[in-house]
């Protein structure tokens, strides 16, 4: 494969590109997009509209790869929890997630994260390595290929492994390709960029693509936010709302934005903490996520009861903000979207597995 390209991971227009750049017509971009993207093909041969010579140039200069599937765990409620394999031998993971109506894939943008928030496995491993676009997009193109019987994916959420504004260009490239109608056609409100508050790359997000945005925030004031989400020391709260609400007026107030945050026991989770919260964001347009934290080993954090959760989310609810409850289930539970654990395979060999459903 050396010096071929992968061209899974290329947009429509980087797809013209590279036609272009090797003497084909930029029409073959919209061709292969669909071969690959919609139809599954991987194999330049069986492409049918390619001609011979075409087919064979293609394949002396590039190729079309996914990542592999290392392991596969389905939960007893349909939750799918993959190991997948990079090139470079890291692993990352996804979490399909089944519903009524809707399955949501949970997909890695990174290998560790660097941001080292307090509450957070993939955090507490460190930073291992940036993915690649291809790498990104492979996790949706196996999750809507490799098993043929499963209902295609509608739902993409930004929360695995990873900060995905720190490898702002693969994230938006594969982005690209999600949305595009000749790939996956899935419109902006399916696409969930999750961030821990990466503020100049918030304000360059909404020039660059329209994707639905879920900040991490966890804490209602600086203080305790500079503790668990350190990223907070660099840009602090007032920043990142500014940051918000410069998203919401880009799109005329028209969207809202959802509020993450995990409910760690005597830490975030107190009438007062919500009370300084609905404070906060009493102006801006959002609706709240409210995750239990998982625990995980290592971690001295805990889940608060579900008492407190309700009287927390209760609170929200009464000051008039849409409060949704993501709720974890499972025998055991160390391994989630956004709370992948450093030693991958121990983690989910067994039965670690959870799913994950929103209620109002
Ligand atoms: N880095 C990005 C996206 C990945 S994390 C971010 O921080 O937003 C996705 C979500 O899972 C974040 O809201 C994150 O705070 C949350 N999360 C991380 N560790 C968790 C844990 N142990 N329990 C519950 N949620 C957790
Ligand atoms: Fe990184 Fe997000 Fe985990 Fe924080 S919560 S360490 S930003 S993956």
């Amino acid at each position: 494969m050396q010096n071929k390209v992968n061209l899974l991971g290329h947009s429509l227009e980087s797809l013209e590109d590279f036609f272009l750049v090797n003497n084909e017509s930029k029409f073959r971009a919209k061709q292969l997009l669909k071969w690959i993207h919609q139809k599954g093909i991987l194999d330049f041969n069986l492409m049918t509209d390619f001609n011979k010579d075409l087919r064979k140039k293609l394949n002396s200069i590039a190729y079309i790869q996914p990542p592999t599937i290392s392991e596969e765990h389905v939960s007893k409620e349909g939750t799918i929890k993959y190991l997948i394999q990079l090139d470079s031998g890291s692993m990352v993971e996804m979490v399909e997630i089944p519903e009524k109506k809707r399955r949501t894939l949970c997909i890695s943008s990174q290998a560790g994260c660097a941001l080292q928030c307090t509450f957070c496995a993939t955090g507490a491993q460190g930073f291992e390595q940036n993915l690649e676009s291809h790498e990104i997009i492979g996790q949706l193109w196996l999750s809507n290929f490799h098993n043929k019987h499963n209902k295609p994916i509608t739902n993409i959420v930004f929360m695995g492994m990873g900060e995905p504004l720190l490898n702002f260009n693969p994230v938006i490239e594969s982005a690209k390709i999600m949305k595009h109608q000749l790939a996956y056609g899935l419109s902006r409100k399916r696409i969930t960029i999750s961030t821990s508050g990466i503020v100049p790359k918030i304000e360059e997000l909404f020039d660059k693509i329209d994707v639905s945005l879920a900040i991490s925030l966890h804490a209602p004031d600086d203080e305790l936010r500079d503790e668990i989400v350190p990223i907070n020391n660099k840009y602090p709260i007032k920043n990142l709302l500014k940051a918000c609400k410069d998203y919401l007026n880009h799109y005329e107030n028209k969207r809202s934005i959802t509020i993450e945050y995990v409910l760690i026991e005597n830490v975030n989770d107190s009438i007062e903490h919500a009370k300084k919260l609905s404070k906060l964001l009493s102006s801006m347009s959002c609706k709240i996520n409210l995750i239990p934290f998982n625990s995980f080993k290592g971690s001295n954090y805990r889940r608060p009861t579900n008492k407190k959760i309700k009287l927390f989310k209760d609170y929200l609810m009464n000051k008039g903000f849409i409060t949704t409850l993501r709720i974890t289930r499972g025998d055991e539970v160390d391994g989630a979207c956004g709370q992948l654990v450093g030693n991958l395979s121990n983690s989910i060999k067994g039965k670690h597995l959870i799913s994950h459903k929103s209620i109002q």
